[in-house]
């Protein structure tokens, strides 16, 4: 499907800003990414190919994937291997670098994807490699699996990332302008950088550190993800110095990456003049989880054609000719006929539907509206919240019947993640007869298309403060499928009660205990009265999904202000 291109020199002329991320979601035949955070890496690639931005990105090949995920007759999770073949999507580098790692010598190679814009433009993308013949079989492995294995070969990934990352874009001759760390893994690349930017010993006092601090923070760019602590590596010293022992004197790691453990979020924080959390109130959470850094906000936003369904796509093109390259276009929705929308969403419903009948063999009704909700399996995300109550769950499905979409997967040890898998087959049985539910597997981007688009209602119940921004709410939007949502993340400056969809709760991030009696409430009183009883009105709810949040919430608005804030400053 992707074109392969022949060499990477094409690309090297220009200065640019190498963004670095251990996972990409580059298309969904190349599984190299495990969620949100993929996701949006990809987003970031296709709009600044669609924007002609000079960038070049840096990731691991994970030649192994996240996983597949299977789930078995007890509802639970399975997990195989989801191995996938560069050389049918990429170029093999012609340049190579090698580190020291665990006291061996490790080779690292790498192919060359190309993320198109439809106008053209290409974002060069370096997927790491040390699957090479000369290399030790074990440390061949060490860019297999995304977020697998142990804290050492944790450690050797994000090595590999930043410090050879680094390595082979100067291998390759890239003039770069800066760096932009997409989450912490990558944060070995300032050590890296201030290595390579020392200054000269001869130029050194007795006693003075070799290491120009402002001049790698002047280079950098960090954006951090999660207030959830497992999101943030810290590794013990002794191991990391093990492992790559030709990190910087432990003096000057330690000061800038925290006495106990080197904590990689604090690092990338320290030696970064440009931090952003990734939505306004995840920014104010940064603040206070990490005082004394001037964190900024730049909120989310999804790649407008990627994540517009071909009917809703089709539509646009007729009313709103450009909105793929300026999404801000959207805002004219309102102009679309009612029965124009309506339309389209049924189509986008039935291929859903289709999609459900053949993988799960169930038969979704066109006449009930579908909630949907999938993304990572994991407690902060409470996809268990909508059935805490089940009799008051049958006792609404009986006076306003609707139907349940579910999808996700949960990290190979996040037990109580798996755990929530389980409990909602559980549910799933329970609920048979009452209110038809089905859980796809293996969700992966084709299959959150289709959920977004053919839903009726997106429902995110997260714990707050903990959904740092949410996406998949803003992909439903350029669908026009309305969230329901507690009020955290993205959905505290996109919701307008009622016009761009609704709130479960108020914005107290201490106030979870009520969510789900304001779920059932919402969803009895407001959310399925209206399907039901008025479709004009249904409709104009979904117009205003369209026109006030997917011409806001997209990844050129997105761009735009990495590029004029972080980027060229
Ligand atoms: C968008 C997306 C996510 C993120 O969903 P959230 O609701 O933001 O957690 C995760 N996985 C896939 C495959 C996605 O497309």
């Amino acid at each position: 499907m992707s074109q392969v291109i022949k060499n990477v020199y094409e690309f090297i002329h220009v200065p640019r800003v190498a963004y670095f991320s251990m996972e990409i979601a580059l298309a969904n035949e190349i599984p190299t990414y495990s969620g949100g955070l993929g996701v949006l890496a990809g987003d970031t690639l296709r709009a600044a190919a669609d924007m002609a931005l000079p960038m070049v990105a840096v990731t691991l090949a994970s030649r192994a994937g996240y996983f597949r995920q299977e789930i078995d007759a007890e509802g639970r999770q399975v997990e195989h291997a989801d191995l996938w073949e560069p050389s049918r999507y990429a170029t093999r580098l012609d340049a190579a670098a090698a580190l020291s790692l665990d006291g061996r010598q490790v080779w690292i190679g790498g192919w060359l994807y190309v993320a198109r814009s439809r106008t053209g433009g290409g974002i060069p993308v370096l997927l790491l490699d040390t699957d090479l013949a000369i290399n030790d079989p074990q440390d061949r492995e060490i860019t297999h699996y995304l977020y697998g294995g142990d804290e050492t070969y944790r450690i050797k990934q994000e090595v590999v990332l930043g410090v050879g990352g680094l390595a082979m874009l100067q291998a390759l001759g890239f003039k770069l302008l800066g760096y932009h760390m997409n989450e912490g893994h990558s944060a070995f690349l300032t050590l890296a950088l201030l290595r390579r930017h020392a200054y000269p010993p001869e130029d050194l006092r007795p006693g003075e550190s070799p290491y120009n601090l402002p001049r790698v923070r002047e280079m950098c760019t960090f954006t951090t993800h999660t207030p959830v602590d497992a999101g943030q590596d810290k590794f013990p010293y002794e191991l990391v110095q093990r492992i790559y022992g030709d990190l910087l004197d432990l003096g000057t790691v330690k000061m800038l990456g925290g006495e106990d453990r080197l904590n990689m979020t604090r690092l990338a924080l320290n030696l970064s003049e440009y931090v952003n959390g990734v939505a306004k109130r995840h920014a104010e959470t940064s603040r206070k989880l990490f005082p004394g850094y001037a964190m900024h906000a730049v909120t989310n936003g999804v790649h407008s054609s990627t994540w517009t369904c071909l009917h809703f796509g089709a539509l646009y093109d007729q009313h709103v000719p450009g909105w793929c390259h300026e999404p801000e276009l959207l805002s004219r929705a309102d102009r679309i006929p009612d029965d124009k929308i309506w339309e389209a969403h049924v189509h986008a419903k039935q291929d859903l539907m289709d999609k459900v009948r053949q993988i799960t063999g169930v038969e979704l009704d066109p006449n009930q509206p579908i909630l949907g909700f999938a993304r990572r399996m994991t407690a902060y995300k409470r996809p268990e919240l909508l059935f805490a109550d089940i009799a008051r769950l049958k006792a609404i499905a009986g006076k306003w019947p609707f139907q349940l979409v579910m999808a996700g997967k949960a990290h190979p040890r996040d037990e109580g993640g798996k755990r929530l898998i389980a409990a909602l087959h559980a549910h799933l049985r329970e609920l048979a007869g009452v209110v038809p539910m089905t859980f796809l597997p293996n969700y992966d981007m084709d299959m959150a298309l289709a959920m977004v688009s053919g839903a009726d209602v997106w429902l995110n119940t997260p714990l707050r403060p903990l959904e740092a921004s949410g996406t998949s709410g803003m992909k439903a939007a350029f669908n026009g499928v309305p969230q329901l949502s507690v009020l955290d993340g993205w959905w505290l400056e996109g919701c307008i009660e009622g016009v761009t969809g609704w709130a479960i709760g108020d914005d107290n991030p201490n106030a979870n205990g009520g969510d789900a009696a304001m779920l059932y409430d919402k969803l009895e009183r407001v959310v399925l009265p209206l399907w039901y009883e008025d479709r004009a009105g249904w409709v104009a709810v979904m117009k205003g999904a369209i026109s006030k949040n997917a011409s806001y919430f997209n990844s050129h608005r997105m761009m735009r202000r990495y590029a004029t804030e972080a980027y060229l400053r």
